[in-house]
């Protein structure tokens, strides 16, 4: 590392809180160094009240960009000059890229989904899909399946704070794509287990399987599902969820857990910063073998 910090380096953040945890620093750098380019990425403690300092720094230190997360999701945006249109529709940001100043704002978690899948030669356009959850990574995923030509998405949430958005996104999917969506509710199990059979994929972005939800499921009965259906839980931590194990003990073919995501999400925002292809197969083993 020390060999590759000089006079020139160009900086990339991480601002969110907690964030010490994040795998991202990790990958960054290490993508970075394999590709021979001369950044670095660091992650800072940013809360709310610190953010409009932190994003003006980005251009104070001519930054090349930042990744934000939870909090700081949605409060950004009006701190930057720019959005993305994904990023418009989801109302969230994950990514800034400066440009001499002015600061455009990303959103890649939805297209790291889809990334994802493509990456195993899975294609949903044109299809169903049946999604659980409606919260940040939910609705990024709706979002951009509906952008990227996803014919039908059945979107299942709980009657809890979350709910209200979920109706926002299924009229805006509805108003500006030419996907259809529907809201259901997640206690109508009938409702959910026939909107399952009807899909080509099912994807669950609840984090229930995640701790200390990880021995919970939203589908406990392996019936629900087709052996040559796709099962995809936005989770990585457990690698095997319960939900995949459901999946697995089903026969499903194409059961994914969310690092693949997450990796492809990171994957686009070091492209947008540095217009290189991420080495994602050497960070996936460098983090994960
Ligand atoms: P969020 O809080 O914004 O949304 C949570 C959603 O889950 C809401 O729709 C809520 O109604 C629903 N929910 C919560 N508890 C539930 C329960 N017991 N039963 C039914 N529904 C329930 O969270 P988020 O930021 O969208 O993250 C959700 C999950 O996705 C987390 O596990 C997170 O780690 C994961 N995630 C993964 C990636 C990746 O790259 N793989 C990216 C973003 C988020």
């Amino acid at each position: 590392m020390t060999e590759r910090i000089d006079g020139h380096t160009i900086l990339i953040g991480l601002m969110a809180y907690p964030i010490r945890h994040s795998m991202s620093p990790t990958m960054h750098n290490n993508a970075f160094a394999k590709l021979g380019l001369n950044y670095v990425y660091l992650a800072f403690d940013v809360t709310n009240d610190k953010l409009p300092d932190a994003i003006n720094a980005i251009r104070t230190l001519d930054m090349r960009g930042s990744n934000v997360s939870m909090p700081n999701k949605q409060k950004v945006i009006p701190l930057l000059d720019k959005l993305d249109p994904a990023a418009e529709m989801i109302g969230a940001v994950n990514t800034i890229v400066n440009d001499n100043g002015v600061l455009t704002g990303y959103t890649t978690d939805g297209t790291g989904f889809m990334q994802a899948l493509k990456d195993e030669n899975l294609n949903i356009i044109g299809e169903k899909m049946t999604l659980a959850g409606a919260g940040g990574a939910g609705t990024a995923i709706a979002v951009q399946a509906a952008l990227d030509g996803v014919k039908e998405i059945s979107i299942f949430n709980a009657k809890d704070s979350i709910w209200e958005n979920a109706k926002r996104n299924v009229e805006m999917i509805n108003e500006k794509t030419n996907c259809k969506a529907t809201l259901h509710d997640i206690d109508d199990k009938e409702d959910f287990r026939k909107e399952i059979a009807d899909s080509i994929i099912y994807c669950d972005s609840t984090g229930v399987g995640m701790k200390p939800l990880e021995d919970l499921t939203l589908v406990e009965d392996p019936t629900w599902f087709r052996p040559d259906m796709i099962v995809f839980d936005t989770v990585y931590a457990p690698r095997t969820t319960k939900l995949m194990t459901v999946a697995k003990q089903a026969g499903v073919k194409h059961v994914f857990n969310g690092l693949g995501m997450m990796l492809e999400q990171g994957a686009q925002a070091f492209k947008l910063w540095t217009g290189e292809d991420m080495p994602v197969e050497y960070i996936h083993d460098l983090l994960f073998s």
